[in-house]
């Protein structure tokens, strides 16, 4: 993808703070960083969101992204981390190349996590868990 940054970035066009690398993913440090060590970990090839990956880049993605969690709370001396993965305007994506991020945590550190949850009504959950086992079974 020509415009996309992160394509740019994967393919060296860009500088960044790449922390890990390999043919398929690469892993660069936040720009715009929500704390210390805020970590982006992106497959080199394009695709908009984890549903357009093809199965081999998301299980690379995901094999190295614990390995790339544990080695950035060390560095950094955090004492957890969050895994945020945006897809779409309406989830908070900005740039349309996949990527996970990582982003290191201290207590108090004022981020916050909690979202307004609202307990389900029971008789909903299930029609909900029909319909996705359904729509698994379509698609294959
Ligand atoms: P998202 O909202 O999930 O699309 O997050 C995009 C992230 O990419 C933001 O946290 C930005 O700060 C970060 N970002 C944008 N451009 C760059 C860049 N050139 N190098 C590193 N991080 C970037
Ligand atoms: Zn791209």
């Amino acid at each position: 993808m020509a415009d996309c940054i992160f394509c740019k970035i994967a393919s060296g066009e860009i500088p960044a703070a790449t922390v890990w690398e390999d043919d398929r993913t690469v892993a660069f440090l936040d720009i715009n960083p929500l704390a210390e060590g805020h970590l982006l970990v992106a497959p080199k090839a394009h695709a908009e969101r984890l549903t357009d990956l093809d199965p081999d880049a998301a299980a690379a993605l995901f094999r190295r992204a614990p390995v790339l969690a544990a080695a950035v709370v060390a560095a950094v001396g955090a004492e957890g981390f969050n895994i945020l993965q945006n897809n779409g305007s309406c989830a908070g994506q900005a740039v349309e190349h996949v990527h996970v991020h990582i982003i290191p945590r201290r207590p108090g550190d004022g981020l916050g996590y909690r979202w307004p949850a609202q307990p389900a009504d029971p008789e909903a959950l299930n029609r909900l868990r029909e319909a996705v086992q359904r729509t698994m079974k379509a698609g294959g």
